[in-house]
């Protein structure tokens, strides 16, 4: 892609302020670039909306908090419908946004959005569903019931390595719940959400109920800090989870959705072509940049030639390009990650593997690229071997016995999700049953749905999205005991 074909998508670019109780206002001075990866021209530049900003959006939240969890869940259903066909209704649009600022190709994008109104869909249904219960008492003539009640103010931080569907799923759930929200969105990806939030008026969502800042860390810090919130709902990097962690002004509800370097594990009784198809997909999608991204491969040493040349092959035959392009693969997000794709793959091959694929950063193209990359031999105390990397780079490492490989899996900080490829029954089980992951995907590279739970342990956090668990996470529980007899 060209300056100038990048010139001419400024027009898709949207004005970019804040929404607080309706009303767009400046959130400062611009100072943050947004720069489009494919071709590094700046697309649009944010403000970093400074503490009174914020307190301002938190204040509207709380403002407008009591008359919306005070409607039904039916009421709230229906605007959350309407929210869904307004987002369908924009898809390209949104999409397009997704793609100039953060560079997936633009069917994953399409792909993307399509969930987003899919998440309105679903919490609108799950909201209705919400029912409590009664305890039985010692007493005659008293009756327990537990209330699943709105945890009031909720601010949301997000990433932008899925720029709609992370805030499509903390805000779908939060409004079901009868809660209010702040969202400060990345600043890589503020566009696609300055656009979302402009529908929010027209689907029947009242002022003040969804406020958006936008910024970067300014802006995350004031609001995880925030001393009137009553839970923070944040995904992104460990590091960035843990400061938030430290900065809570008092203890909140939080969920922490973090990062995670994912296993996965193909034994000798895989399919080998199917476990090849999923590393593929589950490598190389949105260029890698997922949390649920395949990074580290353990491939029984019976198959693991076969594996790696299959492997290769597939990983050599992916499409590059810009993402309007709608190839497999994408530049990658910004320069640290094409960075990091470097330095993980150099410290490998430092200690003795070898690069099958890829490798390097293409050096004719504007942008942030890293090619699609297959090592080989890689040690486990690498880089690749125990962190994530966040970039199209898969590293595979052979293994002899179940114990080494389920040891090998669990030896990271990361517990996220793990794959797992075999026929063997025994091996389903006991394998899928040691590996310490919130997801475990058995013989598909799908980890996450919308209607079941997804989260993190150890050092990928707590908490769940997705399912009704990401709908209970916006409520908590009330026992209401009535004396009712004499
Ligand atoms: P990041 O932690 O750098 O940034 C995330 C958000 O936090 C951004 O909005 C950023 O502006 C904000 N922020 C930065 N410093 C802050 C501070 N001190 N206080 C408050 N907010 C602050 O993460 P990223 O680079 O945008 O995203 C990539 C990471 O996200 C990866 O590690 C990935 O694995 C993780 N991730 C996890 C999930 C999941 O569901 N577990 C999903 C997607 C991404």
């Amino acid at each position: 892609m060209t300056a100038m074909s990048t010139m001419s998508t400024k027009s898709e670019m949207p004005e970019p302020r804040n929404l607080v109780a309706g009303r767009w206002v400046s959130g400062g001075e611009p100072s943050v670039a947004v720069v489009n990866p494919a071709d590094g021209q700046v697309l649009t530049t944010i403000p970093d909306t400074a503490a009174e900003g914020v307190d301002e959006a938190v204040r509207a939240a709380r403002a407008a908090l009591p008359a919306w969890r005070s409607t039904t869940p039916f009421q709230r259903a229906a605007v959350l419908h309407r929210l869904a066909t307004a987002v369908r209704g924009d898809l390209e649009p949104l999409a397009r946004l997704i793609t100039l600022e953060m560079g997936k190709p633009i069917g994953e994008a399409r792909g993307e959005t399509a969930k987003l109104a899919d998440a309105f869909d679903y919490y609108a249904e799950e909201g209705v569903r919400v029912y409590g219960e009664t305890i039985p008492n010692e007493q005659a003539g008293v009756t327990s019931i537990v209330r699943h009640e709105p945890v009031g103010v909720v601010g949301a931080i997000t990433p932008w390595n899925y720029p709609l569907e992370l805030i499509g799923w903390k805000l779908a759930a939060a409004l079901a719940a009868g809660c209010t929200i702040v969202v400060k969105p990345s600043e890589y990806t503020p566009s696609s959400a300055v656009r979302l939030f402009g529908l929010l008026a027209g689907a029947g969502v009242p002022d003040g109920v969804a406020n958006l800042v936008l910024g970067a860390g300014t802006a995350g810090r004031a609001l995880a800090s925030h001393p009137d919130l009553d839970k923070l709902a944040f995904t992104g990097s460990g590091a960035t989870g843990a400061a938030i962690t430290r900065s809570l002004a008092k203890a909140i509800l939080t969920s922490m959705e973090l990062g995670g370097s994912c296993p996965q594990i193909v034994t000798a009784s895989a399919d080998l072509d199917e476990a090849v198809a999923g590393c593929a997909r589950r490598g190389f999608r949105n260029a890698g940049q997922i949390c649920i991204a395949i990074n580290r491969v353990y491939v029984q040493r019976e198959v693991h030639a076969a594996f790696v040349d299959k492997l290769t092959a597939a990983v050599a035959a992916l499409s590059v390009g810009p993402g309007l392009d709608d190839p497999d693969v994408g530049p990658v997000t910004n320069a640290e990650i094409r960075d990091r794709c470097a330095a993980h793959v150099e410290d490998a091959v430092a200690r003795g593997a070898q690069v099958r694929a890829g490798g390097h950063s293409p050096s004719d193209l504007e942008g942030t690229w890293f090619s699609p990359t297959v090592v080989d031999d890689v040690p486990p105390d690498s880089l690749l071997g125990s962190q994530e990397t966040f970039g199209p780079v898969v590293g595979v490492t052979p293994y002899d016995t179940a114990e080494e490989a389920i040891a090998l899996a669990n030896g990271t900080d990361a517990g996220l999700a793990a794959y797992l490829y075999a026929r063997d029954l025994g091996e389903v089980f006991s394998i899928g049953h040691a590996l310490e992951f919130g997801n475990v995907a058995v013989n598909n590279p799908d980890a996450g749905i919308m209607n079941a739970p997804y989260g993190g342990r150890k050092g990928s956090g707590h908490g769940s999205e997705h399912g009704r668990e990401g709908l209970h996470a916006y409520l908590q529980v009330k026992h209401l005991r009535i004396r009712y007899g004499q």
